[in-house]
């Protein structure tokens, strides 16, 4: 196991104490907070500021604004960019869902990725993904650590196949919808080297007998590839053109139980066909 699922723990809020002086004390503003943090999705909101998504490392997925950060000169400069990884310093109050950004500095930035249209695809389905399947205020460090990882590999490598593989068969192995990969889900055959097929409708995998009409196949080499993701880290896996079709498979699938979880449709990934 290359990440470990840890409980998930209540972010712990300033102030949370039982006493009528610390409830009053809370109406107050916050002091600063602070934490690492992957900056997640930004929309515009209202003439000048912005809505920002992020996934702190200590307050987990956390929605803010930054006040300023669309004028021509702001004191955020690219810090916002989609999967950032920044030192974020806000503030929050006990009468408002939305944090106030005061600060963010950059701890790595992802610049390549960023600003090349094929590559910030991958990386915007990574955001989408990972926005929709965390829950707010609870911290996830093996989601932190994961969308790191990639990140880092489609900065690094100029390729999201690989990288985006992983992260969406390991979205689905954190999120505990990961069906069985060595026997059909219709009548429990070993499935073998033989092709599995799989479909939007049902989670698991069905044999050539169960296959219904409409199912996608996942063959033999990308169920092996699943389990070179379980056992080696990501940045350690040499990329071979020969894996393409794999990986492939394996995105897609995952993708696909993804959506079947979420009950919906990722946007991104109409987009990621097209690149
Ligand atoms: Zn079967």
């Amino acid at each position: 196991m290359v990440f470990t699922m840890v409980p998930r723990v209540r972010a712990f809020r300033a102030g949370c104490g039982n006493s009528f002086d610390a409830r009053s004390a809370r109406r107050q503003i916050m002091p600063a907070r602070e934490t690492e943090a992957i900056i997640l999705k930004t929309f515009p909101l209202g003439e000048a500021d912005r809505l920002v998504s992020f996934l702190g490392r200590s307050s987990g997925r956390v929605r803010g604004v930054a006040a300023g950060a669309r004028r021509l000169k702001n004191r955020y400069g690219s810090t916002l960019e989609a999967l950032s990884h920044v030192q974020l310093w806000y503030v929050e109050k006990e009468t408002r869902e939305l944090v106030r950004i005061q600060q963010a500095e950059s701890l790595e930035s992802f610049h390549k990725a960023q600003s090349d249209y094929g590559l910030s695809t991958g990386l915007a389905v990574v955001s989408e993904v990972s926005e929709l399947v965390l829950p707010e205020h609870e911290v996830s460090e093996s989601m932190f650590r994961l969308i790191l990882l990639v990140a880092r590999e489609v900065e690094r490598s100029g390729d999201w196949n690989l990288p985006l593989s992983y992260f969406a068969f390991w979205t689905v192995r954190l999120g505990g919808w990961l069906p069985r990969f060595d026997r059909c889900a219709g009548c429990d055959a070993p499935l073998g080297s033989k092709p599995a097929f799989y479909d939007a409708h049902q989670p698991g995998l069905f044999c050539e007998k169960c296959r219904r009409s409409g199912m996608k196949p996942l063959h033999h080499e990308a169920r092996l590839l699943a389990e070179r993701f379980t056992g080696e880290r990501l940045d350690r896996i040499e990329f071979e053109k020969s894996m393409q079709p794999s990986a492939g498979e394996l995105r897609e699938a995952s993708l696909t139980w993804i959506e079947h979880n979420l009950e919906r449709r990722l946007i991104t990934r109409e987009l990621l066909e097209q690149t």
